[in-house]
């Protein structure tokens, strides 16, 4: 028997995404594998003997019994280099504008198109030259791959040596660009390498995150802030404002790189990302934000199991760019879709059942999901920085918080922005529930805000919490006996905190100039807010009567905080003039 023949097998039982082959003798967990005539692509996730259970990332309908399995011997992998960004890939990275090109609109099944355009040449300009010694990591030269994002091509793992021969000009991701000669061989480098993706890139270290990721959401950079390299969850029950909140963190937060992974949503979501990313601008440039995104959508005539290569797709390229110093942000929507992808292949392989029909290792598959997150010293000898930051969006079954998917969620990510459609209802947006919610960067950002913007911030932002977790109190003996029982100091708490919902956490993302509020604007809003409502308090004391209070003229002037433009923030020291002002006068009345 050849060395190719040896590693081919014979489909024994095709059971959904599913297929069982037989006499892969040769063949290791989680090698890529081709199943039946029509070349699709499965991973193997149980190994049994000479069985081996393969789960097929194309539908399987019309394969059966006796088709060829060809192992192709290494892990299921990616093409990473230029070429990413800009591009929607399927879950198994083929990129969905060349399957158009060359099949319409019916994907064929087998169909292999590479990643990475073959024919492109990019200009490449070296950073290094003949004689220098690299390492893994390294910055070996430089792609503009588009107008927003400077490709670094770095010298990939393992790679040691000595610069023999490096090149300038234009090239494709299969031209050797450098050869390094190492203590035993040179290797050729060109732009493209692969990389197993249920691996995880390496770096140098973790660090501990240090700065957050600024959103311009004042709800989450206020309250519930998430740190570069940082992990968040979101539940996203239908109409609670999970699209927009995406969208707005797509635009704003300050990451250079934007991966998005839709994760087997239901079909007309899916097309909601892929009709609607295209479109939207980054505010920053002006530009298309796809010059600095890359999609990953798994297309409806993909089954499940496909769900869950986009996860591991998404971050394996996320952390692609995390090592060439580039803050990251990878938002994946829904996990819930991808666990349960995870629960139907785990039926099919009759393993035990934990809660709720999941497999029991589905903790550790989404922990080791989102520990591929956070601030790493990238290699290379430059000590770059760079950061992955993963938000999660869980679609529980009537947003129930005890599923499964999301109490492992919770184990592992630092912040929960509880999105509620009850909010949405009402239409307060963004619809994040701030008596639920957390952050554990808090105090990390704390540090941040003392420093970068105001050391008062931080006694700010808790008593605005504390004014709200006194609403709520209030809002129980309300509902017993009545507003009228409050003291006129609890129906001035209950105001501040009517104001800080609506003044300042509520936003709209629609709005030109509310859509984004610097750390600096955040700051004054919730300054001026407080202070009004401290003043009011203070009044109070001093006898002027409540209704007056309750109708003070600047309150206009608040609630129209929000639209002040960032360039015209010395406006909030005017509206804080007024306050004293208006106050005073009452008092002296
Ligand atoms: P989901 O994706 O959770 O089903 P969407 O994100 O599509 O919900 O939001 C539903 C609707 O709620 C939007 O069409 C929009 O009108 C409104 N909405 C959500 N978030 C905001 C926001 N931040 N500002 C203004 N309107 C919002």
């Amino acid at each position: 028997m050849g060395i190719s023949e040896k590693k081919k097998g014979k489909i024994a039982k095709v059971s959904g995404p599913l297929v069982v082959a037989e006499g892969m003798y040769q063949s290791r967990m989680n090698n890529m594998v081709w199943v039946s005539e029509q070349s699709l692509v499965g991973e193997i996730v149980e190994l049994k003997g000479d069985l081996a259970s393969i789960q097929v990332y194309e539908e399987t309908a019309g394969i059966g019994p006796g088709e060829p399995v060809e192992d192709l011997g290494e892990p299921l992998s990616i093409e990473l280099g230029p070429g990413l960004i800009g591009h929607i890939f399927d879950g198994i990275q083929r990129p969905l504008e060349v399957i158009r090109e060359k099949a319409g609109d019916n994907i064929p099944r087998g169909l292999l198109v590479p990643s990475l355009d073959r024919g492109k040449k990019w200009a490449f300009s070296p950073q290094v030259k003949k004689g220098d010694k690299v390492e893994a990591g390294d910055i070996i030269g430089l792609v503009q791959e588009t107008s927003l994002v400077e490709h670094r091509i770095l010298a990939p793992p393992g790679i040691q040596g000595e610069i023999i021969e490096i090149k300038e000009g234009n090239f494709t991701v299969e031209e050797v660009i450098a050869e390094v000669k190492g203590p035993k061989k040179t290797v050729g480098i060109k732009m493209i390498q692969r990389w197993p993706v249920r691996k995880e890139r390496p770096y140098r270290e973790k660090l501990i995150p240090r700065g957050p990721l600024i959103t311009g959401q004042r709800v989450i950079d206020t309250l519930f802030p998430l740190a570069e390299g940082g992990t968040a969850c979101v539940p996203g029950p239908f109409g609670s404002g999970k699209t927009v909140i995406q969208h707005a963190l797509a635009k704003w937060v300050n990451a250079e790189i934007i991966v998005y992974v839709g994760c087997g949503e239901r079909g007309n979501e899916m097309t909601d990302v892929l009709l609607e990313f295209p479109k939207l601008l980054d505010p920053y440039s002006g530009e298309p934000l796809m010059k600095r995104t890359i999609l990953i959508a798994n297309t409806s005539n993909m089954p499940v199991a496909a769900r869950e290569a986009s996860i591991y797709t998404g971050v394996t390229i996320g952390e692609y760019f995390r090592d060439m110093g580039y803050n990251v942000a990878l938002m994946a929507d829904s996990t819930s879709r991808w666990a349960e992808a995870l629960r139907e292949i785990s039926g099919r392989l009759e393993e035990m059942p934990g809660d709720e029909g999941y497999p029991a290792y589905l903790g550790t598959r989404i922990a080791d999901f989102y520990e591929r997150a956070g601030l790493s010293k990238c290699l290379g000898k430059d000590e770059r920085l760079g950061s992955l930051s993963i938000i999660g969006a869980v679609s529980p079954p009537g947003g129930d918080l005890t599923d499964p998917v999301v109490q492992g969620t919770l184990r592992v990510v630092k912040v929960f922005w509880s999105l509620e459609d009850k909010l949405a209802y009402e239409r307060h947006f963004p619809a994040i529930n701030w008596l639920n919610s957390y952050s554990l960067y808090q105090s990390m950002a704390d540090e941040y805000f003392k420093k970068e913007v105001n050391a008062e911030f931080v006694k700010m932002r808790k008593d605005a919490m504390l004014v709200l977790q006194k609403e709520s109190e209030l809002q129980e003996i309300v509902k017993l006996i009545g507003v009228d029982a409050l003291s006129p100091e609890d129906r001035l708490t209950l105001d501040l905190a009517k104001s800080i919902r609506e003044d300042f956490l509520h936003q709209n993302a629609f709005h030109e100039i509310d859509t984004y509020s610097s750390l600096k604007k955040q700051y004054w809003m919730l300054k001026l807010i407080l202070f009004l409502g401290e003043k009011c308090q203070t009044a109070l004391s001093r006898k002027v009567p409540l209704e007056k209070l309750l109708n003070l003229k600047v309150k206009e002037d608040i609630a129209r905080l929000k639209l002040i433009p960032e360039e015209q923030l010395d406006k909030m020291e005017l509206v804080l003039n007024k306050i004293v002002n208006e106050i005073e006068a009452f008092t002296k009345e």
